[in-house]
């Protein structure tokens, strides 16, 4: 069975680099798909508080057969809980929902531009949980450098991931370039450029790209597994999500073929910048609060 490379974060905890992501994964359909996943040698499942399927996440983790202590769990606490005792509380709901006692890796899933202070609070209950062993790892979710710059200031851990948008059409190098300077490691949202496709205008999707599918030939590949080698190549994490066992299966086979120095210049060089999600900037409690239910 194949297994993903170890990265290693700033606490020397070990995390795999790719794993199961889950957003927009229906509950209904998120335990066999993580069974599906582990089965096939996943060991790293990216779910989040306000995706609504934390609990079956768990329930395919338990099902898969595969032992818990094996599987890196990471969640994200959404803005709806941010502030010290409301995000942990946000970890206690995560943790039972997932059947869980610890989480590998707590993420805060956005900052809140408007309310910094609460996105401080949050971070620092993330300090606690850390000091107390609830989680492994501590970090954070779509930080562009200015609010990464500004959390750094405030707060004592250094986040050890931030997960953010990240395929061939918006690689954000400044981003990039901020975390790296910290030593903060990147893990891909959207790593195969889901998002570009997501809108429907296949034209513009990741997965018809003509340079991506041209090497993706070359190596008797596909586009989506070009994309999830050029991520491992540059050191990052990356989450892809999908419900369909043999994309499951397709996504982590990934290690038996490596791309030239020319072809991640090629890969690189399709940056569009222009990001498929929503500014980081523009996420407010107004617009996206909701309440995440009790475990
Ligand atoms: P991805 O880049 O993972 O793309 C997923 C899309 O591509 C789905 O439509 C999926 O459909 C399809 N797909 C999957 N594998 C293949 C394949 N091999 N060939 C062709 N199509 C494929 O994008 P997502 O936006 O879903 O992001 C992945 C994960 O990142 C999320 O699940 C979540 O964990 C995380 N994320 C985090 C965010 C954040 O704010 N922190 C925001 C968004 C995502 P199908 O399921 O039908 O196979």
């Amino acid at each position: 069975m194949p297994s993903a490379p170890l990265l290693i974060l700033n606490n020397d905890v070990q995390m795999p680099a790719i794993g199961l992501g889950v957003f927009q994964t229906p509950p209904e359909e998120t335990t066999a798909a993580v069974a599906t996943a582990l089965k096939a040698g996943y060991r790293l499942v990216d779910t989040a508080a306000s995706y609504g399927n934390e609990r079956e996440v768990g329930e395919g983790i338990r099902q898969s057969g595969v032992d818990r202590s094996a599987v890196f769990i990471e969640t994200k606490i959404w803005i709806s809980d941010y502030g010290h005792a409301e995000t942990l509380h946000g970890f206690e709901k995560s943790a039972g929902k997932l059947g869980v006692e610890q989480i590998d890796l707590l993420l805060l899933h956005q900052p809140l531009t408007v309310a910094f202070e609460r996105t401080i609070d949050a971070y620092k209950a993330l300090e606690q949980l850390l000091g107390d062993g609830k989680v492994r790892a501590i970090g954070v979710s779509n930080f562009m450098p200015e609010r990464l710059a500004a959390l750094l200031e405030q707060t004592e851990v250094v986040p050890a991931v931030n997960q953010i948008e990240l395929h061939p059409y918006f690689s954000q190098p400044e981003a990039r370039a901020a975390d790296d300077e910290h030593g903060i490691l990147n893990q891909a949202w959207s790593p195969i450029g889901g998002i570009t496709s997501y809108r429907g205008e296949q034209a513009t999707s990741t997965f018809n790209d003509p340079t991506i599918r041209e090497i993706a030939d070359r190596h008797g590949k596909t586009a989506a597994q070009v994309m999830l080698r050029w991520h491992l190549q540059h050191g990052r994490g990356a989450v892809p999500k999908s419900t369909r066992a043999e994309r499951i299966e397709e996504n982590f086979d990934v290690f038996d073929f490596e791309l030239s120095e020319s072809e991640l210049v090629a890969l690189d060089s399709l940056d569009k910048g222009v990001r498929g999600g929503p500014d980081p900037d523009a996420v407010t409690l107004e617009a996206f609060g909701r309440d995440i239910p009790e475990a």
